[in-house]
C-alpha cells in the first residue's frame, strides 16, 4: 500500500480487492528504525474495515512487540518484525503466534540469512527486503537472489514451512527472477500502482 494514492485510499484498496492478489501487505515505519513516517493506526483502522484480503503488515519500527494487541485487533494475518528490531526474536514470534497471528521475520540488505537458523522452524515467513527500507520505488539489489537461494536451502535442511517473501524492488524482470530462485511472495508496490493497468500488473505478476 506504500505506493497507493493515499488521497484515494478506498479506490486503491477496492482496486486491490477486485485483483488476483493474495494479500495486502501494509508499511508502516517510525522515522526512528527507518528515515522516513508511513502511516499509522488512525490509517490501518481504514484500510483494515475496507480490506477484503489478509492483511500482511511489516513494522519498520523499533520495538515492535509493544503493539501485537493493536496489530492483532487490525484482523492482521501476519506480523512481519525486523530481525534487527528485536534484541529477543524468539520471544517475540512466540508472543506473536500467541496472539493468534503468523509470525515473519524479515532480514534488511545487510543481514546474513543464517542470523535465522536458530528460529526457521518457528517462523511462518521470512521477508527478504530487496532495498534498504524506507522508501517506495528503489531499485532492486542484486544480491538479494544469492540470499534467496540460501534461505531456500536452509528451509529445506531444516524441514521449516516458512515462506520466502521478497519486498522492494520487485517488477516483472526481477519478480521472474525471484520465483525461480525460490521465493513464495512477492511485495509489489510501485509495479502495480504506477502500472497504467494495476489489475493487469497485478495478473503477469501472479503467472511468473
Ligand atoms: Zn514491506
Amino acid at each position: 500500500m506504500l505506493s497507493a494514492d493515499f488521497s484515494h485510499l478506498a479506490d486503491d484498496i477496492e482496486m486491490l480487492n477486485r485483483s488476483e492478489a493474495d494479500w495486502i501487505h501494509l508499511d508502516i515505519m517510525d522515522g526512528v528504525f527507518v528515515p522516513n513516517i508511513s502511516f499509522g493506526f488512525p490509517v490501518l483502522k481504514h484500510v483494515a474495515a475496507l480490506a477484503a484480503k489478509p492483511l500482511d503488515v511489516h513494522l519498520m519500527i523499533v520495538e515492535p512487540q509493544k503493539f501485537i494487541p493493536e496489530i492483532k485487533d487490525l484482523g492482521t494475518m501476519m506480523m512481519n518484525v525486523h530481525y534487527e528490531a528485536c534484541v529477543h526474536l524468539h520471544r517475540v514470534i512466540g508472543a506473536i503466534k500467541e496472539a493468534g497471528m503468523k509470525a515473519g521475520v524479515t532480514l534488511n540488505p545487510s543481514t546474513p540469512v543464517m542470523m535465522l537458523s536458530d528460529v526457521i522452524r518457528d517462523v511462518d515467513l521470512v521477508l527478504l527486503m530487496g532495498v534498504n527500507p524506507g522508501f517506495g520505488g528503489q531499485k532492486f539489489i542484486e544480491h538479494t537472489l544469492v540470499k534467496v537461494r540460501q534461505l531456500r536451502e536452509m528451509i529445506e535442511r531444516s524441514g521449516s514451512g516458512a515462506l520466502i517473501e521478497v519486498d522492494g524492488g520487485v517488477n516483472l524482470a526481477t519478480g521472474r527472477r525471484l520465483v525461480a530462485a525460490g521465493a513464495d511472495v512477492l511485495v509489489a508496490g510501485n509495479a502495480v500502482f504506477s502500472a497504467d493497468d494495476p489489475l493487469e500488473a497485478i495478473h503477469c505478476l501472479k503467472t511468473l
